[in-house]
């Protein structure tokens, strides 16, 4: 069925996600007029998945849609922003009702349960790329940085590591996971949760943060570089995911801390506080059943230094996905 491109704006994407009462015109015009409060900071983060290169050609449209705003959540959890709008750019080969309405529906089911609204975009036909660009309010001077950390302050993660990693690998037949774990894997691939409450209830007390996206070592690495300042990883306090953790027995422990260290896409936040706050971003987090881990410390020499539980150092891959590496 050819739709036009009037047609498939007003159906899929005129009324999604909350409606707010800040939107002063939302989708329809030439531009969105939105209101933010004079005692507010606007945080904007946009992102872009490609078919083929972010996500595998098989996705299912409902989580490309999930997907492509959750990596925006992510860095607006990581800069401490409450989320209130998005655009959205998309670019489709060819209109295609039933991929429409499921891509739609994984895009404003998730925009309407963190309160965000769409409130305006841009359709293109070429191959399927889609581009969203949130927009979050912080008190004025409240976002967190990735500069902040200092020597001595702690290194915590939040949730678990290394299960997209492990779903990537099995997709390219380079690992192969029991059926049951692949599940598991590919769900968090696919869907993965943004800690936007988590970073909420933990303003005010972090110095620095990130959205895991690229891998442990690659964005942590971005902290300290901001930060100017190194650290000490001690791997045995990594969060293995379970995933990761079924698989220690036949590949190692050494391989699946690697994979939980290099491996991209979990979007949990890795944060720097000072170790005297611990105990309150404990509880603050156990209330929202966010699993939490210090797995090292901010020193003063630069460098990345991971240390096993025995006091040897693993030679750290610098990893991360990057897209114009060689
Ligand atoms: P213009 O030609 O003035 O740029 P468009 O025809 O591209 O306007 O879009 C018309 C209206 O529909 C605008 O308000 C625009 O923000 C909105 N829109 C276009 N594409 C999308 C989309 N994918 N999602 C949400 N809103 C969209
Ligand atoms: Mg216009």
């Amino acid at each position: 069925m050819a739709l036009a491109e009037f047609e498939i704006i007003h159906r899929y994407f005129s009324a999604q996600g909350a409606a707010r009462a800040d939107v002063a015109c939302g989708v329809g015009d030439d531009g969105a007029v939105l209101r933010v409060p004079p005692d507010r900071e606007l945080v904007v983060s946009l992102d872009t998945l490609v078919e083929a290169v972010h996500f595998p050609a098989a996705t299912p449209a409902g989580a490309v849609g999930y997907k492509a705003l959750a990596v925006g959540l992510s860095d607006l959890a990581a800069m401490g922003a409450e989320p209130a709008w998005l655009t959205l750019g998309l670019t489709l080969p060819r209109p295609d009702a039933s991929w429409l309405e499921a891509f739609s529906a994984g895009l404003g089911g998730l925009a309407a349960r963190h309160g965000l609204a769409l409130v305006g975009g841009d359709l293109t036909r070429g191959p399927l790329a889609v581009t969203v660009q949130v927009h979050g309010l912080v008190p004025p001077g409240g976002a967190v940085l990735r500069r902040g950390a200092r020597p001595g302050d702690g290194i915590y993660v939040t949730g678990e590591l290394g299960a997209a990693a492990a779903a990537v690998a099995h997709l390219r037949g380079e690992l192969s996971l029991p059926p049951d774990l692949a599940v598991v894997a590919r769900r968090r691939l696919e869907r993965p949760q943004p800690r936007v409450a988590e970073a909420l209830a933990l303003r005010g007390l972090v110095r620095a943060a990130i959205d895991v996206s690229d891998g442990l070592l690659a964005d942590l690495g971005h902290i300290l570089e901001a930060s100017g300042v190194g650290a000490r990883l001690e791997l045995q306090a990594l969060p293995l995911h379970e995933v990761l953790q079924a698989l220690v027995p036949r590949l190692g422990l050494e391989t699946c801390q690697r994979l939980a260290l290099a491996g991209g896409d979990d979007y949990e936040l890795c944060f720097v506080a000072p170790v005297q706050a611990e105990a309150e971003i404990s509880a603050r987090l156990a209330a929202l059943r966010c699993p939490v881990a210090r797995v090292g410390v901010i020193e003063v020499h630069p460098g990345l230094r991971c240390r096993q539980a025995d006091g040897r150092l693993l030679s750290c891959p610098d990893g991360g996905y990057e897209h114009f590496h060689e």
